[in-house]
């Protein structure tokens, strides 16, 4: 079913007040019953992705999974990406690029992310993911309440930009998490190992000591502590570097 913008800040905010202590397969199942398909899920496939993955896998395994393959990932990242989703027989994950036009003008020698992280990540996921959850009018985010910052206070359901946004594990924490893995045999993706319990680009990752928090090693050593995606812009606050969009 679809619904205009007018709609779906009511219909966030009739949800959030619904489902704000709900389990996340509960929360899940109500987004697929309210959105169908146009309904979907953005996954980094990273130390945690593969609890919400498994869930949509059993909820709906042709949910379409946007995937920002930014040009910059660990080589791990993008073999976990693939065998995970073969694994849960997930049929719909798009690999979502930053364009030709704008890494040829904009970031030419891909060291962008040297000089000016912002521009970087608006090139690299940003204009990717407006441009591709055009179509959609509701979708699903992996953040959690325990990564801290701006996440303290995330609601299960929200409205941003227009669009309905589900954040399913929202009241989750690592107890809940790494319990899940374990009922469920599901792979940990192979950095976890190595110190990293959120990963991102090759570049602005790093791993962290004990008692850190789980986004220190995230742009480390600078303010920046989110990507871009989840925060609130103006409808021409996303420039067309390139002129393709
Ligand atoms: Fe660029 Fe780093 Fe952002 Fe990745 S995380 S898009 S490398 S600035």
């Amino acid at each position: 079913m679809a619904f205009d913008q007018l709609e779906r800040p009511q219909i966030a905010l009739r949800l959030d007040a619904e489902l704000r202590h709900a389990h996340p397969v509960t929360v899940l199942e109500s987004a697929v019953e309210t959105f169908g398909d146009k309904l979907a899920l953005v996954s980094s496939f990273g130390a945690e992705s593969a609890v919400l993955l498994h869930m949509v896998s059993r909820i709906k395994p042709n949910m379409p999974i946007m995937f920002l393959d930014t040009g910059m990932l660990f080589g791990q990242t993008l073999d976990y990406r693939r065998n995970l989703a073969a694994r849960l027989g997930l049929t719909d994950v798009r690999d979502l690029r930053p364009l030709y036009t704008d890494l040829a003008t904009v970031d030419p020698k891909a060291n962008l992310w040297q000089t000016d992280t912002d521009a970087c990540c608006n090139i690299r996921k940003v204009i990717p993911l407006d441009t591709a959850l055009k179509e959609f009018d509701g979708w699903i985010t992996g953040r959690k309440r325990f990564h801290g910052g701006d996440r303290l206070s995330l609601p299960v359901v929200e409205q941003a930009d227009g669009q309905v946004k589900f954040n399913p594990l929202a009241n989750w924490g690592k107890t809940e998490l790494d319990a899940y893995m374990a009922e469920h045999d599901l792979p940990a993706h192979p950095l976890v190992a190595q110190g990293f319990p959120s990963i991102g680009c090759w570049p602005c990752t790093k791993p962290v000591e004990e008692g850190e928090d789980v986004r220190a090693g995230r742009w480390a050593g600078s303010e920046k502590t989110e990507c871009g995606i989840h925060v609130a812009r103006a409808p021409d606050a996303v420039t067309n570097v390139g002129g393709d969009i």
